[in-house]
């Protein structure tokens, strides 16, 4: 099919196989409690129009967006399949207030964070004389999202503030997850598990992607798959167990001979101590690849790593390949920015941010290939 990037130089290949198989292994993990998917930011930049009818053939039954027109997209792409999908929708950010009508219009299910949330979600479900689903998030450690513990012990002591609304799930976001050893874990597990008392037969999930691996206590009936879905390795303490969803290969579009006293790139900041050779790659970034990783990033041709050299400009990055045989960089060879050998979250590292970050910033240069896709 033509597409608008089929002239990129640049790569980015999805592998939708390997979405599905991370879910199915974090269901696993979820021993028997829901795995839903967060697929907010558009599948954390990798497509939810793609990767979301992957995971409902895989047996996803339920999604978590953040915003109300992520959440307006993602139902018309359920809409649109054929048959139908029948996903349950959740949006993060909740309701706010004005909009109530438009979540029940594409049966999105908000996420009431704040007393003012509930309230008016509870108003309009009253007008509307039927009960109206939402989740509620309790705050347990995080001072983001949801209500305070004393906000939510008032709330339970009032019952009728939440007679016309139909509570489907009790939430809390974990701050820590990702450090198993860390002591809000147990805090935060302690804290939740006596607000939802308050509900005890509503459905409680407590784990994103890292709790998931917290296992028993901290699983109750539903976990909240964000990054281990798409990757990213959900316990940064260990070798990544999840498969490798995302690669980037760039062309080298030019190779340059380069010499002492010469300097390469914006800045002059790498001075070229030795006879060699620059490889350049057109990739920068605009197109996600962070301005950090200047004279600190690398990219591997074939096995070899080779050290990005000079700064990372808007569309550009040069790569010094004087280690690598000529034959390898020449203009028109591939080199890999992510993949096999350039794991994301060191790539991420090196560049003093986290994989999400990377991944959800990857911009609209690239040609985007989806491969291991279902019948
Ligand atoms: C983004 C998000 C998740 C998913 O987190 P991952 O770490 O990507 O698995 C789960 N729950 C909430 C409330 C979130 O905002």
């Amino acid at each position: 099919m033509p597409r608008p990037s089929s002239h990129a130089d640049s790569v980015l290949t999805i592998d939708l196989g390997a979405v599905v198989a991370n879910y199915r292994a974090l269901r696993d993990r979820l021993s028997g409690a829901e795995c839903a998917a967060v697929v907010k930011a558009d599948a954390y930049g990798l497509g939810a129009a793609r990767v979301a009818p992957e995971l409902a053939s895989a047996g996803c039954r339920t999604y978590f967006v953040a915003t109300l027109d992520e959440g307006i997209v993602l139902r018309s792409i359920f809409d649109g399949l054929q048959p139908a999908g029948e996903a349950q929708l959740f949006v993060l950010n909740g309701a706010n207030p004005g909009t109530e009508e438009e979540f029940y219009e594409h049966r999105l299910i908000p996420v009431l964070n704040s007393e003012p949330q509930v309230d008016a979600w509870a108003t309009v479900a009253r007008r509307r004389g039927a009960p109206s689903a939402a989740a509620l998030h309790l705050d347990t450690g995080m001072a983001r999202l949801g209500l305070s513990p004393s906000e939510a012990d008032a709330l339970a002591s009032e019952p009728d503030r939440l007679a016309a609304i139909d509570l489907v799930l009790v939430m809390s976001h974990l701050a820590c997850a990702d450090q198993p050893d860390h002591a809000m874990n147990r805090q935060q597990l302690t804290r939740f598990r006596r607000l939802r008392d308050a509900w005890p037969s509503t459905p409680a999930s407590l784990v994103n992607s890292s709790g998931i691996f917290l296992g028993g206590d901290y699983l109750f009936d539903m976990g909240r798959a964000g990054v281990a879905l798409y990757g990213i390795n959900p316990q940064p303490d260990q070798t990544n167990s999840m498969a490798q969803v995302i690669h980037i290969k760039g062309k080298i579009i030019q190779v340059r001979d380069v010499d002492s006293p010469m300097t390469v790139g914006y800045g002059a900041t790498h001075p070229v101590a030795r006879p060699g050779r620059i490889a350049t790659v057109p990739v920068g970034y605009a197109d996600g690849w962070p301005r950090a990783l200047s004279n600190r990033g690398f990219a591997y041709v074939g096995d070899i790593r080779v050290p990005l050299v000079g700064r990372v400009s808007m569309d550009l990055i040069t790569l010094d390949v004087t280690d690598v045989p000529p034959h390898l960089v020449q203009p028109g060879c591939e080199v890999e920015l992510l993949g096999g050998h350039a794991a994301i979250d060191e790539v991420a590292k090196v560049a003093d941010t986290i994989a999400y970050e990377l991944l959800t910033r990857l911009g609209q240069r690239y040609e985007r290939v989806y491969v291991g896709i279902s019948a």
